[in-house]
């Protein structure tokens, strides 16, 4: 019952030494795509052994579709939990093999203004849903059409999916990928990002019972 999916091919692929801020490095395979419905430029990171050759290789890879966050991913915000996520994810995948999909939707999808609209209203005692329905947008606007198209382009079959999210898992299988399991992720909780994590945590469809991780 998946919906068709447009094709998207291989456009670039490219070896790149990754290092973070706590020393921990990897090498990743980068993959750029021709033919995303959106037009937005989303990477694929190859990380560890995704061959099946070696003898660590998972059968099934290890894949995290990760949505943008400049502020967390690249500054380190503690508004919410998106860097430590990130890191944690690269590590898990390249043990096991798998893919990280860097997926250019951020915000919730709403974009990086409005997200920052968002932390204003907030501020001023809204939650993370609450804000972006008041800012006109749906409570996530999240899709991960983009994330089946590229696991099509690499010729990937049946995926471990990193992540608290079902909704995640849910979207990949209507969308013909075919998920074994979904392997959840840490919880990173700072004083910053508490109410951040508990309205995410108060969400019907998420897990309440996550392990808490620092
Ligand atoms: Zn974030």
């Amino acid at each position: 019952m998946s919906e068709s999916l447009p094709a998207a091919t291989v456009r670039t692929q490219v070896t790149v030494p990754l290092r973070f801020s706590d020393g921990y490095a990897t090498t990743a395979r980068l993959f750029t795509f021709d033919g995303l419905v959106d037009g937005r430029e989303h990477l694929a990171f190859a990380l560890g052994d995704v061959t099946g050759a070696g003898e660590r290789a998972a059968r099934v890879p290890l894949v995290r579709p990760h949505s943008e966050c400049l502020t967390g991913d690249v500054f380190g915000s503690q508004r919410c939990d998106c860097g430590p996520q990130l890191r944690e994810a690269v590590q898990r995948i390249a043990d096991v093999g798998g893919y990280l999909l860097y997926l250019r939707q951020e915000g919730r999808g709403i974009g990086l203004y409005a997200k920052l609209d968002a932390y204003a209203l907030q501020d001023a005692g809204l939650d993370t849903y609450e804000a972006n329905v008041a800012l006109g947008h749906d409570e996530d606007e999240r899709d991960y059409t983009v994330a089946a198209q590229m696991l099509a382009a690499l010729g990937v079959g049946p995926i471990a999916v990193l992540s608290n999210n079902p909704e995640k898992t849910e979207q990949l299988g209507r969308l013909g990928v075919r998920v074994t399991e979904q392997v959840p992720t840490g919880v990173f909780l700072s004083p910053a990002n508490a109410d951040y994590l508990a309205a995410k945590a108060s969400r019907a469809a998420r897990a309440a019972d996550l392990p808490f991780v620092r």
